[in-house]
């Protein structure tokens, strides 16, 4: 199997440019079983994961602003009609939480509208919840974690583990703090502070995995906890040989799928342009020439796949 791997990827290397390797997409597309667990990649870090009973979203985020706009403290809102498609196009409208696993604005600005719009409760740090109270969401629908807190949502469980955020911005982590008060948006980016950055330790009777917001590294926090699947995000990382060290490793997961490659400035489309900077060619040879065994898919934006049968 990682010969193979190593040959699909080598192969892949030597006859793609950097912005057509997302496209080689090895996770299959196979009919749902009914009680399949299936997710949908949502662009950035946004995932949406459902059960066929529970749907919960992962860092939701369509509504995207271009660099200059971004840079220049342009105030960004979310775009509603955006949020409503996705909704319709994962199937979300019943979904029962949305989870933010920090409170910079590509990973939370569209969160509490997805939690209006269906009725979701959100979940996340104090600095995210204060996003949810500038947006209207009653007390009783935020819930505010702390490190190695559990929330029960059906039959997934999660568990919020503080990491750090990676230093994406000239080695630095952009926006660091927290937002100490509601925010009501339109606000520039840089009201969305960070707010701690959590990674999320997902349980379900058919399977495991984490979903990792930020690419920094904290040795030491998944000691003793293995995942089937990694959701590891690439943009603005350091190097890919510290998290396979601190994130892959220890966690011995069967697949890793990469996300938070594309570039989160333009539209969020099906037809993936990889971020600036991301060098989509150091991670693949990184992650081909680990003595790990795993291997690495990659997901189609907006379109359902199974997770665990
Ligand atoms: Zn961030």
């Amino acid at each position: 199997m990682k010969f193979l791997f190593v040959l699909m990827i080598t192969m892949a290397i030597s006859a793609c440019s950097h912005s057509d390797m997302y496209r080689t997409n090895f996770l299959k597309q196979t009919e749902p079983a009914k009680h399949s667990v299936r997710v949908t990649w949502m662009g950035t870090a946004g995932l949406y994961v459902s059960d066929g009973e529970t749907g919960i979203y992962i860092d939701p985020f369509v509504s995207r602003y271009g660099l200059l706009k971004v840079g220049a403290g342009f105030s960004l809102k979310p775009q509603h009609p955006l949020i409503d498609e996705w909704i319709t196009l994962t199937g979300g409208q019943n979904a029962a939480a949305i989870l933010v696993s920090h409170s910079h604005y590509d990973h939370v600005l569209d969160a509490p509208w997805f939690a209006e719009k269906t009725g979701a409760t959100i979940v996340g740090s104090q600095s995210t919840a204060n996003v949810a109270l500038g947006a209207g969401i009653p007390n009783n629908r935020i819930k505010t974690i702390r490190d190695r807190d559990t929330v029960n949502i059906g039959n997934f469980e999660i568990t919020f583990i503080q990491s750090v955020h990676s230093p994406a911005l000239f080695g630095k982590i952009p926006w660091p703090g927290k937002i100490e008060q509601p925010l009501t948006p339109p606000a520039p980016a840089s009201a969305y502070r960070e707010g701690g950055a959590y990674a999320l330790f997902v349980k379900h009777p058919k399977g495991t995995f984490l979903h990792y917001g930020s690419p920094g590294v904290k040795p030491g926090i998944f000691e003793g906890m293995t995942a089937d699947v990694v959701f590891l995000s690439i943009g603005g990382r350091k190097d890919t040989g510290s998290l396979i060290d601190h994130v892959i490793t220890p966690l011995h997961p069967a697949t890793v799928i990469p996300i938070h490659f594309d570039d989160l400035f333009g539209p969020v489309s099906k037809e993936v342009t990889p971020l600036i900077g991301v060098n989509l060619n150091e991670f693949w040879t990184t992650m081909a020439a680990s003595k790990s065994s795993f291997i690495v898919n990659t997901l189609p934006v907006g379109e359902e796949r199974v997770l665990f049968h």
